[in-house]
């Protein structure tokens, strides 16, 4: 089968014919139907996040199930459409069993796509309990987004600021994840906030149904002063983390999603006096993925995707590398 894969020290993927994966007990097998694309996956090529053995990439996967091994439950059905819980987490340990799977530490798995086989492929083997029903209604190229895209936010906002009705969220970036982090704020009821140096993102923002859209440079003059429960920052440099916590209200978080730069500074004595809550997040929790494909299902979310041929994955990620991606973008097989 066709396979895009990593290999350590090469800076693009090599594209190789490989045997179609057998199963082993508890897993289940995909028909690659949608692979997204992500920044993560160019940080791996550059060699800013090494891993040691050779994988096939790609982290946010959807497919058909089409193989089942005899132990996995009943309930996953032969031709079902599944979206694939990248975290890969073991089940077992006390992350996994407390709800917190996207935190999973077992030593004995790696990321999907990162470190494991992943969805720039035909076919796709996981274990059972790592994949999620994609409900009717929803293709398979925003349910391949969702798995990292949509979840990423909707981990940090709904469940680790629990972010609610009545209060004011700012968000500070509105790339692929920020632009999906407004409409998760807006179908938890919140006050939106949202803000960008580039003017085509605040109008995607305001088509979004965002209140107030603030462009970067007017944002300390026109939003100081308002009660801002939560700032979501998507970007994570110097410039929005200093934003942010001189815009966040005492007692209110700062959730820090974008990773921009590896250290930003922290004014301690303010955040001290101030009592601000400094949140990283981490992707998401299947559980998670389960709820929010059922809010895209409903169309309280709807998260923009582009698509091209998953045969092309190396081109697009450049065309990723060279900003011409707009939103996020999905990699579907050409039609046989
Ligand atoms: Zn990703
Ligand atoms: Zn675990």
């Amino acid at each position: 089968m066709f396979a895009a894969r990593y290999e350590p020290g090469r800076k693009s993927l090599i594209v190789q014919d490989i045997p179609t994966p057998e199963l082993r007990p508890h897993e289940v097998l995909l028909k690659i139907q949608a692979a997204g694309i992500c920044h993560s996956d160019l940080h791996v090529l550059d060699g800013e996040v090494p891993f040691p053995n050779s994988f096939t990439m790609g982290h946010e996967g959807c497919g058909q199930l089409v193989e089942k091994a005899s132990e996995a439950p009943a309930d996953l059905k032969i031709g079902g459409t599944y979206a694939v819980h990248g975290p890969n987490p073991c089940g077992n340990c006390v992350y996994c069993r407390t709800g917190h799977d996207n935190l999973c530490n077992d030593p004995g798995r790696s990321w999907i796509g990162l470190g494991e086989d992943g969805a720039y492929a035909d076919y796709l083997k996981v274990a059972a309990r790592n994949v999620v029903e994609v409900p009717a209604g929803v293709s398979p190229a925003v349910a391949a987004v969702a798995t990292d895209a949509v979840l990423t936010p909707y981990h940090a906002m709904k469940t680790l600021a629990n972010i609610r009705m009545e209060q004011t969220v700012l968000v500070l970036g509105l790339g692929g994840l920020g632009s999906n982090g407004v409409q998760i704020a807006l179908a938890l009821g919140a006050y939106v906030i949202a803000s960008d140096i580039r003017d085509s993102s605040l109008e995607l923002a305001r088509t979004l149904g965002a209140h107030e859209v603030v462009h970067a440079q007017e944002l300390d003059g026109k939003v100081k002063g308002k009660k801002i429960d939560v700032v979501a920052d998507f970007v994570g440099r110097e410039s929005t983390f200093t934003q942010a916590q001189m815009l966040v209200r005492p007692g209110g978080i700062i959730l820090l999603i974008g990773l921009g730069a590896s250290n930003v500074p922290l004014a301690t004595v303010a955040a001290a006096g101030s009592e601000i809550r400094v949140q990283g997040s981490f992707w998401g929790t299947s559980v998670e993925l389960g709820e929010l494909l059922r809010h895209i299902a409903d169309g309280k979310i709807r998260p923009e995707v582009e698509t091209g041929n998953l045969e092309d994955v190396s081109n697009w990620l450049e065309e990723l590398r060279s900003g011409k991606v707009r939103s996020r973008m999905a990699l579907v097989p050409k039609v046989a």
